[in-house]
């Protein structure tokens, strides 16, 4: 399948890529997707659909997971990087926020940021500032120990050490995970932030109704293929996207939890 993301240029594109971990485990099976350069696109699935294993296999961390590439590429800014170790790949301006935002708990918030701009030492204190100027909350708590932060500020330094090193895109893994609404809508408003100063955004979400409304455009992966690729707003509309990730039904009523399992466990978008 050819992505379709838009018209413009992708920064970031993925063509028909498979993932295997382990010699044995297939698990992308020719993956296609591109990013255009500026733009925040979505990536929505569920538990296990693959999503992580596309961004390790982008950001050339699945050596690490015993995986491997078998097929297909990747090309940043025209270039392709799929051969590429993860440290030529950062130094080209891909950063990966990782889920479950690994932080160094024993290190203070400065210190983490610190950790994450591999520049020049005047080009540091300006992106500290800079960071700090986005995340104000971070600088209350310039000297305060990372681990004992909250869960939404420990994602802010997450994205924050990020930053650092000013990347051209930013792939952020389940950003809103665990946290509580209000939050998520700060984490949202910061991705529109970022993303308004320059920044591509590859957002891997499983908080659908946050990813959609501010992407331009999104994917739907499920068992390692990508099942649905449409401009974010049409998204919103499927019926399918709707009931699945949404949780409602043709007629706008909130379908309970329960329902909505029971949907997942049903529902198959390939058959
Ligand atoms: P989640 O949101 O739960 O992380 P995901 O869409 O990101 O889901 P992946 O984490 O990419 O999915 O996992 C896709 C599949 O690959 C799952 O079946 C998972 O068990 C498997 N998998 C992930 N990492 C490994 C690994 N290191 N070795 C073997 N299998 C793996």
């Amino acid at each position: 399948m050819r992505p379709t993301a838009s018209v413009a240029s992708p920064i970031l594109s993925v063509s028909n890529l498979e993932v295997v971990y382990d010699d044995v485990i297939q698990v992308l099976k020719g993956v296609s997707l591109a990013v255009p350069e500026g733009k925040i696109v979505a990536l929505l699935g569920a538990n296990g659909a693959g999503k992580t294993t596309l961004l390790r296999a982008i950001t050339g961390l699945l050596d690490v997971h015993e995986g491997e590439i078998t097929k297909g590429s990747v090309t940043f800014a025209g270039r392709p990087i799929h051969h590429l170790p993860p440290t030529r790949i950062a130094a080209l301006g891909i950063k990966q926020v990782l889920e479950g935002r690994r932080i160094f708990a024993e290190l203070t918030v400065e210190e983490n940021l610190r950790v994450g701009g591999h520049v020049a030492a005047k080009q540091l204190r300006t992106n500290l500032e800079r960071v700090f100027g986005l995340f104000p909350v971070l600088a209350q708590r310039r000297k305060r120990t990372a681990g004992y932060l909250s869960g939404g500020e420990q994602q802010m330094l997450a994205m924050g050490r990020a930053l650092m090193s000013e990347p051209r895109c930013l792939l952020l893994d389940e950003p809103s995970l665990g946290l509580a609404p209000l939050i998520v809508q700060q984490i949202r408003d910061l991705i529109v932030e970022i993303n308004a100063g320059g920044t591509t955004v590859l957002l891997v979400e499983q908080n659908a109704t946050m990813a959609l409304s501010i992407a331009e455009h999104g994917y739907v992966m499920e068992n390692g293929k990508i099942v649905m690729d449409k401009p974010a707003k049409e998204l919103l509309e499927d019926s399918d996207v709707r009931e699945f990730y949404l949780g409602l039904g043709a007629e706008g009523a909130a379908k309970s939890f329960r329902d909505v399992k029971h949907y997942k466990r049903r529902k198959r978008w390939l058959s």
